[in-house]
Order: C-alpha cells, then sequence, then structure tokens
C-alpha cells in the first residue's frame, strides 16, 4: 500500500509540471527522465524523501500507456510508448550510443523518416539489434499531429491513476495470492480502522505475546478474559468476551467453528455469507476487533476506565456497523432490536 501511496507522487508529478511543488523538485533535482517521470536522484543530502518515492517510477512507466500527437512530450527513450516496456530497456546497448539520451519522439522524425543520431558507427552485433529495434517501432514513424500526447493509466478504465488499481496489482506481482485486499480495502471502513485491520490481518499487532519476544518484561494475561496468555489469535478470535461479541453479530442460529487466525477468517469470511446483503457482512469483522481493541487499550492503559460488560461491547459493535454503512447511504431502522433482519 505504502508503494502505491508513494507512486502517486510519480504519476502527478508528470501532470502537475506548473505547480509549484514539481518546479521546487525540478529546480532541486535536475534532468528529469521525461516529461512525465522525475529523474534520479544522486548524491541527496540526508535521508531524501524523493529518492524513495523516484524508486517507483518504473511502476508508473509500466502501467502507463502513451498516445503520440505531436510526438514533443513522449520521450523516444524513456517512456513506454511501443511495447511492453522502454525502448532504453530493450535496448541498453543502443541507448548507451545515443547522443541524446533525453531526446523526445519527434527528434527522432525527420520527413516521415526515423532519424538516430548515435557517438559511432554501430558495431556488427548493434546492427542487428538496431534492425530489432526499427521491427519493434516500425518502418514508418507514427503519423503527428498539434495535438499533446497523452498518458493513460493502463490498469483502470478511465486513464486516471490510482492508488487502489496499482495495489491490486502489486498484489498480484508479489503473488500473495491469499491475501484478501477486497476485504481490507473496505471505502467504508474508516482509515484508521482498516489500517488496523491490515494489522491484525499481517499478525503486526503489538499483543503481549509479540511485546514478549521484543524484549519487553509485563504479564502475558489476556486483560479481557483473564484465562490465557495474549496472543493476536486469542484476543482477536478466542476469547470468550470476543467469541461472545462474533456470535451476536453473525445471524443467529449459525454453526460457526472460528478459524485459527484472524487471516483465516477473512479469507473465508465472504464465502460464508449467504445472504444478499454483503455490505453489512464484511463490515462485521472490522467493527468486532476495532470495538475489542479499543477495549483491550482502555483496560491495560486507562487507571480510571470502568470495564465495559459484554453486552456493552456488542451494543457498540452494532452501532459502529451502523454508522459506517449510513455515512455511505444505507439507513437501518431499530437494527438493535431485530439485527437478524438486516441479513435477511
Ligand atoms: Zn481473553
Amino acid at each position: 500500500m505504502n508503494i502505491a501511496l508513494l507512486a502517486k507522487w510519480v504519476w502527478r508529478f508528470g501532470v502537475e509540471k506548473e505547480r509549484l511543488w514539481c518546479r521546487i523538485i525540478s529546480e532541486k533535482h535536475g534532468a528529469m527522465s521525461s516529461h512525465w517521470l522525475p529523474g534520479k536522484v544522486f548524491n541527496p543530502s540526508g535521508i531524501s524523501c524523493w529518492k524513495i518515492i523516484v524508486e517507483t517510477s518504473s511502476l508508473i512507466n509500466t502501467c502507463s500507456k502513451f498516445t503520440i500527437h505531436s510526438g514533443i512530450k513522449v520521450y523516444f527513450w524513456f517512456d513506454r510508448w511501443n511495447g511492453v516496456d522502454s525502448l532504453k530497456f530493450s535496448f541498453p546497448n543502443l541507448f548507451r550510443l545515443a547522443k541524446d539520451k533525453f531526446s523526445s519522439v519527434i527528434s527522432h522524425i525527420d520527413n516521415g523518416n526515423w532519424v538516430f543520431d548515435f557517438n559511432r558507427r554501430l558495431l556488427d552485433k548493434e546492427v542487428t539489434q538496431f534492425a530489432s529495434l526499427l521491427l519493434r517501432i516500425g518502418s514508418s514513424p507514427p503519423p503527428l499531429n498539434n495535438m499533446p500526447d497523452t498518458r493513460r493509466w493502463s490498469l483502470g478504465n478511465n486513464g486516471v491513476f490510482s492508488v487502489k488499481t496499482l495495489y491490486y496489482e502489486l498484489v498480484k506481482l508479489v503473488s500473495v495470492s491469499d491475501f484478501p485486499p477486497k476485504f481490507v480495502w473496505n471505502s467504508i471502513i474508516p482509515p484508521k480502522v482498516f489500517f488496523f485491520v491490515w494489522c491484525a490481518v499481517h499478525g503486526k499487532l503489538n499483543t503481549k505475546d509479540l511485546l514478549l519476544r521484543k524484549g519487553m518484561t509485563l504479564d502475558q494475561e489476556c486483560i479481557m478474559c483473564g484465562d490465557a496468555i495474549e496472543t493476536s489469535g486469542h484476543l482477536l478470535l478466542h476469547c470468550k468476551v470476543t467469541y461472545k461479541l462474533w456470535l451476536n453479530l453473525i445471524p443467529t442460529g449459525w454453526c460457526w467453528i472460528i478459524p485459527n487466525s484472524f487471516l483465516d477468517l477473512v479469507q473465508g469470511w465472504q464465502q460464508l455469507n449467504q445472504s444478499s446483503n454483503s455490505l453489512y457482512w464484511n463490515l462485521i469483522p472490522a467493527a468486532v476487533v476495532w470495538v475489542i481493541w479499543g477495549e483491550r487499550n482502555a483496560r491495560t492503559f486507562e487507571s480510571s476506565h470502568t470495564f465495559k460488560t459484554d453486552i456493552d461491547l456488542i451494543i457498540e459493535a452494532k452501532s459502529l456497523i451502523i454508522s459506517w454503512a449510513s455515512v455511505f447511504g444505507h439507513i437501518i431502522v431499530s437494527a438493535g432490536d431485530n439485527w437478524d433482519a438486516i441479513f435477511s
């Protein structure tokens, strides 16, 4: 997710050239890779945030498609205007020999023919590579007109970059096939909650067992029930307090065996839903774990906190689900009295 968010700045760099922040970046870091992409950052003083952002440029380039009109704004070697990657990447030897590495497409066209300017005559093996290059870009250059060149985001239908589409692509690329992005990436849930859910799915919550492994000295007992060691799986799933929440938020009469981990739960959660109303169904896990985590923290860190009863926690979780859904116009009347009706 972080990579996708960083990449957003690289995309914006290509479309907000006149904005002050772009002009400052250009001034500070010098030559650009192309009109659309920032150049590499060399020798930053201290830790350069921009340097880390620029490292996502290849992602943006790989998922962009260019349409040549004037040929001015598309860089011949750097931009992915022909084929699945840039010509610089496909023909590195020829790129090294190019006199102007930042040349635009139009500068390679003269009277309807391709033109190239290399530092020296091509050797035999380079001639073969050059023939491959011509084969790829075609013997005739694209026809030019006065319209500006355009760039489209190839992962979305509207051609505009979105963090969400890149995130899904990254999840595919790293082959985390069992990670439930659609579940975690729920736009109805407030960002702080789905970030918490994301941490829970990845086993990153600072539960007591994890803190002990990190060398902290503390008691291991679950503060919710006092019966077991506090692990993520126990606190979010198997603790008798949490278990009551689960039982009271799923429809009455369901026979359900709680999985071993929160990841297992969310992977199978959508398949468990047998009602037509998946909107509320998909909010249940986030509401349960968020309420439990809040109460666990209050009991742990707030000396004046009055422990909520199981009923309080159940009502709180149901109220959360109703309030999240209502923001998007889904109003439930008297849901607290007839919770099952939501799923009928
Ligand atoms: Zn417990």
